[in-house]
């Protein structure tokens, strides 16, 4: 039997460690000069392996089309994954969030660990670039370059459409069309989100807030970090929230920040007179600050036209309440998502209703599987995104391995 893997991510050098374990002839292509280039970019070079978290809770964390991962995950969980690592001499660690990072906080260790246990069955061609995949009687023509070879089982794991540079250029989407299967939109998640009218000095300030996305009375609220980019905001939980909005509601919507989630209406008034009191003669920039970074302080005063050297002893209540309510409810408008190039991951995909959830072969075409980002499958940050790499890699590795005693 002959198998091609299509990509040389995540997915398909899982893959292809997992087949090292049968004498199956495999050749492996990827377009770039070196196997896993995305991956050494992951967790800031750390890379969050995946997450030792029980199915049930991973599940919650899968924000788009989870059930069809339930099969995959019971075949090759996060827990098996370190275990494999373990067993191969890769130790990991557990951070917050049960996130498992390598012992030596280096993807690298991972990378060479993949490339290092490739079995003699395996032909890696590096550099090489698939162009075409045509089907005739029952075999796979993998055309590259010049040429073309000729298989019994197609793997493709060419990723989604975010940070091209490293080779996810969504190669495997146009293959899945021309081989016949649909093809869901794709757009970018766990991203930042552009904003109307973000004051310019606001670039690179951090925030802690309640994030509200509301969209025609349906509001998605995100407690957490984040940040001011150039031209929106960005920080894990932003990117939560592009994971739960749906393609259609980014349009006319607006985005909330309380800063004083923590405290009631009434709690803030308190604090509010508290400071008032024990610093009259202090300029009302002065408390707002206390509140918030001095930058949403003096934007806040400027908008509602108080002036910010104005002393507290002379804030009026009704200034008080105008103040809190901003705090509570500073509002910009959406323009969009970030550029996909940007973004973590592809939310889209080939649509997982023609994929056989335990094996990951396509229903209608016998030897042509599907796994890793190319899939109609994005999850939260934490570990998830690898995970479904791995295992998705894993149960079609394993299916390859039973249909060749068939
Ligand atoms: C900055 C960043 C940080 C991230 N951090 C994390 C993290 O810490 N934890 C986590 O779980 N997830 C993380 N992710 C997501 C994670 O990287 C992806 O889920 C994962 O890489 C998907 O693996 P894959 O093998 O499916 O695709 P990819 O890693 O994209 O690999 C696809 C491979 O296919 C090759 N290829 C494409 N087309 C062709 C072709 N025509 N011919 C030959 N080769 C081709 C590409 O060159 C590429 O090497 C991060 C993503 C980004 C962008």
């Amino acid at each position: 039997m002959k198998v091609a893997i299509v990509g040389g991510g995540a997915a398909g050098m899982f893959c292809a460690n997992i087949l090292s374990e049968s004498s199956i002839n495999v050749t492996l292509f990827e377009k770039n000069n070196d196997t896993l280039k995305k991956f050494l970019v992951t967790g800031n070079g750390r890379c969050n392996v995946t997450n030792l978290c029980d199915i049930d809770e991973f599940i919650d964390n899968v924000s788009h089309n989870s059930k069809f991962l339930f099969a995959t995950l019971n075949n090759f969980d996060s827990f098996d994954l370190v275990e494999y690592l373990r067993k191969n001499g890769v130790t990991t660690k557990i951070e917050k969030g049960n996130r498992v990072f390598p012992s030596t906080n280096k993807a690298m260790t991972v990378k060479q660990f993949l490339d290092s246990n490739l079995g003699d069955n395996i032909t890696l061609k590096t550099g090489c670039e698939v162009k075409k995949i045509l089907r005739s009687n029952g075999k796979y023509k993998v055309m590259f370059g010049a040429t073309s070879q000729t298989f019994d089982a197609v793997v493709i794991a060419t990723g989604g459409l975010s940070y091209p540079t490293t080779g996810s250029t969504g190669d495997g989407y146009k293959f899945a069309k021309s081989l016949g299967l649909e093809v869901t939109d794709t757009r970018p998640s766990l991203c930042a989100i552009r904003l109307i009218n973000v004051p310019k000095n606001f670039e690179g300030t951090p925030f802690k807030a309640r994030i509200t996305f509301e969209n025609n009375n349906k509001e998605i609220a995100v407690k957490g970090e984040g940040l001011f980019t150039g031209f929106g905001i960005s920080g894990p939980a932003v990117h939560k929230i592009t994971s739960l909005i749906k393609e259609h509601e980014i349009g006319l919507s607006t985005i909330s920040l309380d800063f004083l989630y923590k405290k009631t209406y009434e709690q803030c008034v308190e604090s509010f007179k508290e400071y008032i009191r024990e610093n009259p003669k202090k300029f009302v920039v002065h408390l707002v600050n206390k509140f918030v970074n001095i930058k949403f302080a003096k934007d806040i005063l400027f908008n509602l036209d108080i002036n910010e050297k104005l002393q507290c002893a002379n804030v009026s209540n009704n200034q008080i309440q105008q103040i809190i309510n901003k705090l509570k409810d500073y509002k910009f408008e959406v323009l969009g998502f970030e550029d996909i190039n940007k973004a973590t991951i592809t939310r889209g995909g080939v649509d997982c209703k023609q994929i056989n959830p335990s094996t990951m072969e396509a229903k209608k075409s016998k030897g042509l599987y599907f796994i890793g980002e190319v899939l109609d499958v994005d999850a939260q940050s934490g570990g998830f995104n690898l995970q479904i790499a791995f295992s998705t890699a894993y149960s079609c590795a394993r299916d390859i391995i039973h249909s060749s005693f068939r």
